[in-house]
């Protein structure tokens, strides 16, 4: 990170370090923790509501991280400091609705689909405005920013024109609801590099962190 980040002449503490802990127990949490990570992704609401009771002395962020199913939008809303993947307004609405109705503030990102496969999921760039815009007329869902999955490519360089589209799409998108949007979520183990120069402010980092996960979960 610290390399990518002076290659890009950013400060790297401008780049916050998101640990994908899916699959691996609370130990491998709280180990972590020691070395001093503080922000943990997990994508799968009962996994962590498992793992949560033996982390509740940490004091960490954790963040829900790719596509939530709506009916688990309050679960979720209750266990996780910030869903970074929302990508339908049905979505939003029902993270909105708990959020008002435990009296918290929720932040959020917004996920654009910006790969040209058709399985990913994501909001797709047409309609990213008009989601950002009726979330900007909520009271406790918060809008921080965007996260996106380029497609996979063993040469992670080619991944760089998506991360740049998910930069430029932030900047304008930030430029018509004129609000900032500081949060860029994007990068994983084989291409975070890549997207810290093109302007990452997260990178989500899974397997170089903690190794190789059971195969049917990625
Ligand atoms: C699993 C996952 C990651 C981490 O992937 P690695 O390749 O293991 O670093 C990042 N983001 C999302 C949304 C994921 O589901």
């Amino acid at each position: 990170m610290a390399r990518a980040a002076a290659r890009a002449r950013r400060p790297v503490d401008e780049v916050t370090l998101v640990a994908v802990s899916k699959t691996f127990p609370a130990d491998s949490i709280r180990a972590a923790y020691e070395v001093g990570l503080r922000h943990f992704g997990e994508n799968r609401v009962q996994e962590f509501e498992a793992k949560r009771p033996a982390l509740l002395d940490l004091e960490a962020t954790w963040h829900f991280i790719g596509h939530l199913q709506r009916n688990k939008a309050r679960r979720a809303a209750q266990v996780f400091h910030r869903i970074d993947g929302v990508d339908s307004l049905a979505l939003a609405q029902a993270l909105e609705s708990e959020a008002v109705a435990r009296e918290r503030r929720l932040p959020a990102l917004i996920e654009v689909h910006v790969s040209e496969e058709p399985s990913k999921t994501g909001i797709s760039q047409e309609n990213l405005a008009s989601l950002a815009e009726a979330i900007g007329g909520f009271s406790n869902l918060k809008l921080r920013g965007l996260m996106g999955i380029p497609p996979y490519f063993d040469d992670p360089e080619r991944a760089r024109p998506f991360f740049r589209k998910l930069r430029e799409l932030r900047d304008e998108l930030s430029r018509r609801l004129g609000t900032p949007l500081p949060v860029l979520s994007m990068g994983m183990s084989h291409d975070f590099e890549i997207a810290i120069e093109e302007g990452a402010t997260e990178v989500r980092i899974g397997t170089a962190i903690f190794g190789e996960r059971p195969r049917a979960q990625v």
